[in-house]
């Protein structure tokens, strides 16, 4: 071990870690579960489950409307879950925090309430080519309907983007750049400080899909100064159907609400109805109660831990990840930037990927093989898929060996 190994793995314990979530102790086709697809959903600490499962059994109760008690406590709970996020943001204020279903449904919620109400024919968006769909449809649809241009701003053979071709792209119709904080399929972590800088410069506003950054790194929006970030709640071991938009005040003031209905107004006649003002502008409907208490007890849980060694330990993980595997023979590791986020995307010479993800399974290993919701990113190299190995901090070099072992029984198999 390393001096910087030992430290990280004294700081976390990394046994202790595992033993608060429950699944990592799970038996898969008879072997203890190996989960390396943390990038498509994280696992969930009993604080979660216990959080959510209390509320629902002793706590439950819909917010805002209800004048009786459990409904002042549930509506005080939430509001102190949008105080978290907001921290674990570092967002200046609490209604700059939207809840929302995910990621998908933030950046749908900025192409509709943002995009179509700001956005003129001839104007251009700028993505990059590593995107996730759901940072690319909403936009395409946007495009279509109002005669706007995306632009794609291309990466080089390392999954990096190329900055020089950003800023030639960048010009006076520039409206927006959206841009992944980290790739899901490469694990390319973008440079967003620059590019947001960049692009400000240019007039343009920024989005950030944070969906694989927040479960990563400490985010600070406003050192970013993007004008807006989102990510998954599923992802960063809360529950699914919750997540988080963040957008400057200003953009939550000026943008059209997304969806209309109950809970968004200030008052309603048939002749007119005026908005409430944000965040409850953005958020029609009863929201995901339990949902919002579960992201709650999540950011809790990753509140206490020491995120110098989570960085490290899982720098460590894809160190020893991309040494192991790039050491068998016909494994093409896809995506080699300088800045990776803990996932290693792989093919094997003449083996789809998805037989590799079967194989694994009978070893009670858990990995990702497909496109990952990128299909212009496998096109730009060459592959129909990948097989994924996505690493969250309570995974262990051990599991990361067993994977190589596994890939290994792979080409016999196949061979
Ligand atoms: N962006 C990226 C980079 C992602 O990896 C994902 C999920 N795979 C999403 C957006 C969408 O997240 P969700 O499905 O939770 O809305």
């Amino acid at each position: 071990m390393t001096k910087t190994e030992t430290a990280a793995a004294d700081v976390l314990d990394i046994d202790r870690i595992r033993r608060d979530f429950p699944m990592l102790s799970s038996v898969m086709n008879g072997h203890g579960l190996v989960y390396l697809d943390n990038a498509a959903t994280t696992q969930k600490p009993s604080a979660v489950i216990d959080r959510m499962a209390a509320f629902l059994r002793h706590e439950y109760a819909t917010i805002h409307r209800g004048v009786y008690t459990f409904s002042q406590l549930s509506t005080a709970e939430c509001d102190t879950v949008r105080e978290k996020c907001r921290r674990f943001l570092n967002a200046g204020r609490a209604s700059e925090i939207i809840f929302v279903r995910g990621a998908t449904e933030a950046v749908n919620l900025v192409a509709a309430g943002f995009g179509r109400k700001f956005l003129k024919k001839g104007d251009e968006i700028l993505i990059s080519q590593i995107e996730h769909h759901s940072n690319i449809v909403p936009w395409q649809r946007l495009c279509e309907e109002k005669g706007l241009t995306l632009k794609i701003i291309p990466v080089n053979d390392r999954g990096e983007i190329i900055l020089e071709e950003f800023q030639k792209l960048l010009g006076a119709r520039t409206y927006l750049v959206s841009i992944g904080h980290v790739s899901n399929a490469l694990g390319t972590v973008n440079p967003i400080r620059e590019m947001t800088r960049l692009a400000h410069h240019a007039g343009a506003w920024v989005l950030v899909d944070g969906a694989q950054g927040a479960p990563h790194f400490r985010v600070d929006v406003r050192e970013i100064d993007c004008d807006f970030y989102c990510f998954s709640g599923h992802k960063i071991y809360g529950p699914t159907g919750i997540g988080v938009l963040y957008a400057k005040a200003k953009h939550l003031d000026a943008m059209d609400p997304y969806q209309t209905g109950g809970d968004m107004i200030e008052s309603v006649t048939f002749e007119k109805t005026t908005y409430a003002k944000p965040p409850a502008k953005f958020e029609a409907g009863t929201p995901a109660i339990a949902e919002i208490i579960g992201l709650g007890a999540a950011l809790d849980y990753l509140g206490k831990l020491d995120w110098e060694a989570v960085t490290a330990h899982e720098r460590e993980l894809l160190t020893h990840a991309t040494e192991k595997l790039s050491a068998i023979p016909g494994l093409k590791i896809i995506g080699t930037a300088a800045e990776k986020a803990s996932l290693v995307s792989f093919s094997l010479e003449g083996i789809h990927p998805h037989d590799i993800g079967t194989v694994l399974d009978q070893e009670g290993i858990a990995i990702r093989a497909g496109h990952h919701c990128a299909q212009p990113t496998m096109k730009r190299f060459g592959v129909p898929a990948t097989a994924r190995a996505s690493f969250a901090f309570y995974n262990t070099k051990e599991e990361i060996d067993k994977l190589a072992r596994g890939v290994k029984k792979v080409l016999e198999i196949f061979k």
